[in-house]
């Protein structure tokens, strides 16, 4: 009678905000989602992707993950890790960082593959283009008198990938105050050159999201009871 081996296949594949690998091998996944949000391009992002894999080859073969925008022929390729079967059921869960910077908003797949086999998983995920937030007089009002309780600038510090110059941009929500010493505006358009390099540094997607979580900071404030 003929012997046969099992050919290596993947089980299936979630990503997710975090995931910690247990001592007994075990993953806990924190913030399974399908989308990201972004307010402008590009837009950097890190997250965990989670899969499992069954009858891995005796001999080290790479595991490859990529990248590519649904329809897209172009794949690129974000990490790979070299595997084999150490393992006595062999059964595998593969808990990995990863992290990549979007251009566009659109549908994209991850695509797990294992050199030299057929086996293929494919994990898709949305980036999807989030409204600008905006505040109301209201609001800007509300804000106002609990400056004490409630953020009410937009703060980010952030490094220059150039030449490492640092920078600390900020953004006054409340028209009346003043930016704070050693800060430099957010420009209106999101795009700042470099002033040691002349590096072009695009800032809409840093800044929309830190606006959002001042906005969604507000909103759970107003609406304590409202807890979802
Ligand atoms: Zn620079």
């Amino acid at each position: 009678m003929k012997r046969t081996i099992k050919q290596p296949r993947f089980g299936g594949g979630i990503v997710c905000d975090n995931a910690k690998t247990q001592p007994s091998g075990k993953i806990d996944a924190n913030g399974i989602f399908t989308k990201f949000w972004a307010w402008g391009y590009p837009a950097n992002r890190n997250w965990f992707l989670i899969i499992t894999l069954f009858y891995v080859p005796k001999k080290q073969t790479p595991l490859i993950f990529g990248i590519r925008k649904k329809g897209s022929s172009k794949i690129d390729t974000i990490k790979t890790l070299d595997i084999k079967n150490d393992n006595l059921d062999n059964a595998h869960i593969i808990n990995l960082q990863i992290g990549y910077v979007f251009e566009s908003e659109g549908d994209y797949e991850l695509i797990c593959t294992l050199k030299d086999y057929k086996t293929k998983l494919i994990v898709p995920f949305n980036i999807r283009t989030r409204e600008w937030p905006s505040f109301s007089n209201n609001e800007i009002k509300i804000l106002e008198k609990n400056k004490a309780h409630l953020p009410f600038k937009v703060s980010a510090q952030l490094k220059c990938k150039n030449c490492e110059q640092h920078y600390a941009f900020e953004e006054k929500i409340l028209p009346n105050e003043s930016y704070s010493v050693g800060t430099v505006p957010f420009p209106e358009d999101g795009i700042f050159e470099c002033e040691s390099c002349g590096n072009i540094m695009k800032l809409k997607d840093i800044q929309g999201q830190i606006r959002t979580s001042i906005k969604d900071t507000l909103i759970n404030f107003l609406n304590p009871s409202k807890d979802v």
